[in-house]
């Protein structure tokens, strides 16, 4: 996930929509309908039950290939791994370009520290759309900013103008520190913006110094160098200044930048028997920043949507609709494959019944987040009334930014994204840390199982729901907390100015 908001979000009547058994005495259940050919879906979670090759898929995208931020050689690798092993299993797939806007790497980041008498490098990372330095680097005075709140920067007054900003941060140690730390940056680079800083510094969240990547707030319209700093060298900065050391920090970054380019994104078929136009498509993103091995976010659904495919193939399953199994490309820089689907794709978009995401870890699915569409409730319970001892499961009715779900919700296509137990998500987001051997293989297995269900479910089942209009899409907007997601993402004036999902006409 790019970022996931936990605010506004409604947990809607757990009798109205949990699937499986909350009771002891299971309420009676209806018969499935013909469609939903249960036979065939529960061979299909046994087969995923078995010692398939879903976790070595996931050892060798991680261990092999490691992290794989798009515009990178690793990622144009990962391409060609996964269309050979959606060959390897008999299962037709394409690569499918789409343009990035903004090519961003990190080459290098350096930082020197130096006051009366003392001098170090820590580690560092360049924040996703950081600016370079000049090669022989920016040296400024650094600044003890706190934690950046608004008493901070009245403290400090007119000395942050030109200088770097040291910011403190708690531990990092679930995903609700995530939100609260996303939620923050925001505000504390709007207020050093604001100011004229030189760039922010911001100290390591997570444990044992280990670094990150965070995308800069407002993404690569930013003009400033920005770091994450190991966590007790930045403490120990901290210490100096408020000694009584005046401390200036030099920063040397090189980036591969430019201008736009073309990625791809592997798209998997499994042609429908009956309705071969219309379309059940459920993705997971192949890129992952590049510190770490991208194994939690989001190698293992990779592996897992490689999985279900090959499964499908091997029994000889047909369903109804086509299947497409989506490897987005360019998720972690704005969700940028999965729109390019969306423009790729438009004319077939009517026939698109469900698009489905997968991207917070190897943690437990515990049911899904379903666009705010309570039309579509009652067939996801279904879709998962063959896994029900898997679950309980519990939906929860709202719009959800920040995965490839996006562009298909703004395009008015039914979407669900998968919701998780946390497990080591948040500390090992998008870090040095985030390995292969993070991910429980065991719940991988059983998100698999749970995954095809609804997959297969849905290429089989009556559906009662159509596009929505952009119309609808506005009405969705105004009663949830959507507008204000699109704006802390940055896609609202996209929306707003018809670029980015369902046209006007
Ligand atoms: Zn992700």
């Amino acid at each position: 996930m790019v970022r996931q908001l936990a605010a506004c979000v409604v947990v809607v009547s757990m009798t109205a929509v949990v699937s499986g058994r909350t009771h002891a005495q299971p309420p009676a259940r209806p018969a499935p309908a013909a469609t939903d050919r249960r036979d065939e879906t529960l061979r299909l979670i046994g087969a995923l039950a078995g010692d398939t090759p879903l976790v070595r898929d996931l050892q060798s995208l991680t261990d092999r290939i490691g992290g794989r931020a798009t515009g990178s050689a690793p990622n144009e690798r990962a391409v060609q791994w996964a269309l050979a092993r959606f060959k390897d299993a008999g299962v037709d797939a394409r690569a499918e370009s789409f343009t990035m806007p903004v090519r961003w790497l990190e080459r290098s980041a350096k930082a020197t520290i130096r006051g009366d008498g003392v001098e170090f490098s820590p580690a560092v990372a360049a924040m996703p759309f950081s600016a370079a330095t000049p090669a022989n680097g920016t040296t400024a005075s650094l600044l003890d900013a706190g934690y950046g709140k608004k008493e901070d920067f009245d403290r400090l007054g007119a000395a942050v103008r030109g200088a770097f900003l040291l910011v403190q941060q708690h531990e990092l140690e679930d995903v609700d520190g995530l939100f609260r730390e996303y939620g923050e940056s925001a505000e504390i680079e709007q207020r050093a913006f604001a100011a004229g800083v030189a760039g922010v510094v911001y100290m390591g969240s997570r444990p044992y110094n280990t670094l990150y990547r965070h995308n800069v707030s407002i993404g690569a319209s930013n003009t400033r160098p920005m770091l994450v700093m190991e966590h007790d060298a930045a403490e120990k900065a901290l210490r100096l200044i408020r000694g009584g050391t005046p401390l200036t920090l030099t920063e040397r970054i090189e980036i591969d930048g430019g201008g736009a380019y073309q990625a791809q994104n592997v798209v998997a078929e499994i042609r429908g028997a009956t309705k071969p136009d219309e379309v059940v498509i459920f993705g997971a993103h192949l890129d992952s920043w590049d510190l770490g091995d991208g194994a939690l976010d989001n190698g293992a659904n990779v592996a897992l949507m490689i999985d279900v495919a090959r499964q499908i193939k091997r029994l000889g399953l047909r369903p109804a609709r086509t299947i497409r199994l989506a490897l987005w490309n360019g998720e972690e820089q704005g969700m940028i494959g999965s729109f390019g689907y969306t423009k790729t794709h438009a004319a077939e978009l009517d026939k698109h019944v469900l698009a489905g995401s997968i991207d917070i870890g190897c943690g437990r699915i515990n049911g899904f987040y379903t666009g705010g569409r309570p039309e579509i409730l009652p067939a996801v319970a279904r879709a998962l009334e063959p896994v029900a001892g898997l679950g309980p499961f519990t939906q929860i009715d709202a719009p959800i930014v920040g995965t490839d779900n996006f562009d298909f919700m703004l395009h008015g296509v039914a979407n669900l994204v998968a919701n998780q137990e946390p497990a080591l998500y948040g500390q090992n987001y998008h870090a040095h840390s985030d390995v292969f051997a993070k991910c429980d293989p065991q719940q991988l297995r059983l998100n698999a199982q749970i995954t095809a269900a609804v997959v297969y479910g849905f290429a089989n089942m009556d559906v009662t729901w159509s596009r929505q209009t952009r119309a609808d899409v506005e009405a969705l907007m105004k009663r949830t907390d959507l507008e204000q997601q699109m704006r802390m993402f940055n896609v609202w004036d996209e929306w707003a100015q018809g670029t980015r999902g369902r046209s006007k006409r």
